[in-house]
């Protein structure tokens, strides 16, 4: 008996999970040593407590023992292969371009059409006005809306190759450094993409853009409260989350499986406060005056339950809608929805200070 008889008869074994290739073509048997009568088999596989580990064992046991003499020692054991050179050759993302970044702050909530984007980026553009160095991360797959809401639609961004990598250049504007899945799919493309693919596409989008200094970086997160997010988080060394809610009692609702979400044990990151967006409504003909259309202090029982500070309420308001549309944030005006912004982003500051 030799090292390669052994490999044929363990060319035999098929991996079921891998379109029934067999174990030598894939690679996994590490180690063949024949010494006399006696056969030791290494196979290797990619991960601990391997489900298919115990299935595979056996198969080549059964595979050595069916084709070697009678009476062979035949051992068949383990190994657990690093994966580490075979990710070199596709994603390879560190978070060095993060390394000059103050606050990584994730912009959250329950569910969509609350606002999280007015207010991610408002909040940008408000916080780059009182002087802070700003990036803003658009990682809504579901529907990014930066471009639009910065009038950069038509924005490409350019990219330089640094040894191995491309390094995305973020698309400045307002004082804020921008980037958003948006600049490099059309929005019907951005619906189509799911799990593992959208999770790549975006933390390559946070994690291969030069931001440079920042005091603050916002990433916009996708809403709601899913494996992207818990994905997201373990990857990319956020600070903590704000969480945009409206008063009505479902949105608050999804508050809390949002807050629920980054306490959880596995990310455990601290919830810095709430927005509540739409907080009352304002006609522009009577500035004064407040209706509270979707419900009074919803946002501050919230807060209260948990524990987490309200950091602003933000009025409903036609200008902030059309802002968003002309890709002329509110928070660029000194009218009182630009106000509300600038006072939101100072507890923000304030709060991280
Ligand atoms: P989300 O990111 O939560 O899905 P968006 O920020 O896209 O929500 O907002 C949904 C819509 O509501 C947009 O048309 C936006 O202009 C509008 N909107 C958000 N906040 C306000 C507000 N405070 N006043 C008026 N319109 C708003």
């Amino acid at each position: 008996m030799d090292t390669a008889e052994i490999r044929k008869y363990l060319s035999e074994v098929l991996h079921p999970a891998k379109g029934d290739k067999d174990i030598v073509s894939l690679g996994m048997v590490d180690r063949v040593v024949v010494d006399g009568n006696r056969v030791e088999v290494t196979l290797g596989f990619p991960k601990h407590r391997d489900p298919l580990a115990e299935y595979l064992i056996g198969s080549a046991r059964a595979a050595l023992v069916r084709n070697c003499p009678k009476g062979t020692d035949i051992e068949v054991r383990t190994v657990v292969k690093d994966e580490a050179p075979k990710k070199k050759a596709g994603l390879d993302l560190g978070v060095e371009e993060l390394s000059s970044v103050r606050h990584i702050i994730g912009i959250a909530s329950g569910k969509g059409g609350v606002g999280k984007s007015t207010v991610a980026v408002n909040l940008a553009v408000a916080l780059a006005r009182m002087g802070y160095r700003v990036g803003l991360a658009d990682a809504d797959v579901y529907g990014p809306s930066v471009p639009k809401m910065t009038d950069t639609e038509d924005a490409v961004p350019d990219a330089i190759r640094e040894g191995e990598k491309d390094i995305i250049l973020p698309i400045e504007k307002y004082g804020v450094k921008w980037m958003s899945i948006g600049y490099f799919a059309n929005p019907d493309q951005a619906l189509i993409w799911r799990g593992p693919m959208a999770c790549n596409a975006l933390k390559q989008m946070i994690l291969q853009v030069r931001w440079g200094e920042l005091d603050f970086l916002l990433i916009d997160m996708p809403p709601g409260t899913g494996d992207i997010h818990i994905s997201l988080v373990h990857d990319i060394p956020m600070e903590g989350a704000v969480i945009v809610t409206t008063p009505q009692a479902v949105a608050l609702a999804d508050v809390e499986k949002g807050v629920n979400m980054f306490r959880n044990d596995s990310v455990r990151k601290p919830v810095i406060g709430l927005v509540e967006n739409m907080a009352w409504f304002t006609p522009e003909e009577l500035p004064q005056n407040r209706y509270y259309i979707f419900g009074q202090g919803g946002g501050e029982r919230m807060a209260a339950k948990y524990g987490i500070p309200v950091l602003g309420q933000i009025p409903i308001v036609q200008s902030i809608r059309e802002g968003g549309d002309e890709g002329q944030p509110a928070a660029l005006s000194s009218r009182p929805d630009g106000v509300a912004f600038a006072e939101l982003a100072a507890r923000l500051a304030d709060a991280l200070a």
